[in-house]
């Protein structure tokens, strides 16, 4: 059955126009769900009982289920949702002064196998359809509504489970819904999506005409770093990563992110730092730079704080913009790299953990 949840705003009319009602109708059900944030067509009191019967007949509501909430010290909310069919993702909420950014998953688990993520460990499940996609950001504003009223949700970022551009469409039709007026109405340019770089959907994305923030998990400064942390560079390496960059139609005066996990010993001296300033000289980018977030599975861990002092220092005095995330919720595994379904330290669903070499990237 149609979901709801799922449709963008003139699909919901094309299905009113198919059930013989004016198309007006659509768009009111279309609100109730995406504006008012109902979850039923029960809630729809402004229809008669009549239409919310035929409703129920012939489309559904998808979404997710709050499973768990769990909040750190830093105020920084991560809340498990679980899917229908009973799968589990994670979603992150983080207070920052007047902002609130919300972290969203895009799939069940990921399939490009970075080698310091946790959420690589899961493996890829499924993709999310567009309704989970969504959901995520309505159940967050029901919760904020409740519990911190004067909060409103201000940035979304696609950083959570998953891999944005391997879920293409779903993740598309959900940057549609959550932008249009008529909806959610969140604001494009503060929206971000983030890849590990999948050259030809990068590619794809910049022809769309919803035009969210673009980041790249860069990681290293050369091939034979980034090969050895993330497989995915061994199909598209960074020259053509950055060919496929700077072929990105940018909006005037937006610069693209790069995140840059800083590992010790791996890709945090300081010839990493002035390789990665000559590599992106002359980019309209920003770096942003994130200190490891350990987790049991990976075999790494973060510098110590005078290392990545001097790494960013390193990195503007070749003229690079630098700016230093620090670590939020890492309290209860909600910072960057850090989810995979875990309530306590434990794992809900087992994590597969590998050994040895990398495998060469399972993906297109
Ligand atoms: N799949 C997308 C978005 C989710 S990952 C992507 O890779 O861009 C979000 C960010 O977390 C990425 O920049 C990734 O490099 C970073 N990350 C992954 N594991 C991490 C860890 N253990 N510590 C710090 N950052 C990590
Ligand atoms: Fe997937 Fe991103 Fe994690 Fe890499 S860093 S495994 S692309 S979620």
């Amino acid at each position: 059955m149609p979901d709801f949840r799922a449709m963008t705003l003139d699909e919901a009319m094309q299905f009113a126009e198919a059930q013989g009602w004016p198309r007006f109708r659509g768009e009111q059900v279309w609100r109730w769900v995406h504006d008012q944030g109902a979850r039923s067509f029960d809630e729809m009191t402004n229809l008669g009982q009549k239409t919310r019967a035929q409703l129920a007949a012939s489309a559904t509501i998808g979404g997710l289920e709050v499973a768990e909430i769990q909040t750190s010290r830093d105020g920084t909310r991560k809340l498990r949702l679980v899917t229908r069919d009973g799968k589990s993702i994670e979603s992150v909420l983080i207070p920052d002064g007047d902002k609130t950014t919300q972290c969203i998953s895009s799939q069940v688990g990921c399939a490009v196998d970075c080698q310091f993520c946790a959420t690589a460990k899961l493996g890829l499940d499924r993709n999310l359809d567009a309704g989970e996609i969504v959901d995520q950001v309505y159940l967050a504003r029901r919760l904020l509504a409740e519990a911190e009223p004067d909060r409103r949700i201000t940035n979304l970022v696609y950083m959570g489970m998953g891999e944005p551009l391997h879920n293409y469409d779903n993740v598309v039709r959900s940057l549609h819904i959550l932008t249009h007026d008529k909806g959610a109405g969140l604001s494009q340019r503060r929206i971000t999506v983030s890849t590990s770089g999948l050259v030809p959907k990068l590619e794809r994305l910049g022809g769309e005409d919803v035009r969210p923030n673009l980041a790249v998990s860069l990681n290293a400064p050369n091939d034979g770093v980034r090969d050895q942390i993330m497989p995915i560079n061994r199909k598209w390496n960074i020259a053509k990563l950055l060919a496929a960059l700077r072929a990105y139609p940018l909006e005037q005066r937006r610069r693209i992110t790069f995140e840059y996990v800083l590992l010790a010993g791996v890709n945090d001296s300081l010839a990493d730092a002035a390789q990665l300033g000559k590599l992106l000289r002359g980019f309209a980018c920003k770096v942003n730079i994130i200190p490891y977030n350990p987790h049991p599975e990976a075999p790494y861990a973060r510098p110590a704080p005078d290392v990545v002092a001097a790494f960013q220092n390193e990195c503007k005095r070749h003229g690079l913009p630098t700016y230093l995330r620090t670590p939020r919720g890492d309290d209860i595994d909600a910072a960057c790299g850090q989810l995979a379904n875990r309530v306590n330290g434990a794992p809900v669903v087992p994590l597969r953990v590998r050994k040895g070499t990398p495998p060469a990237p399972a993906v297109e």
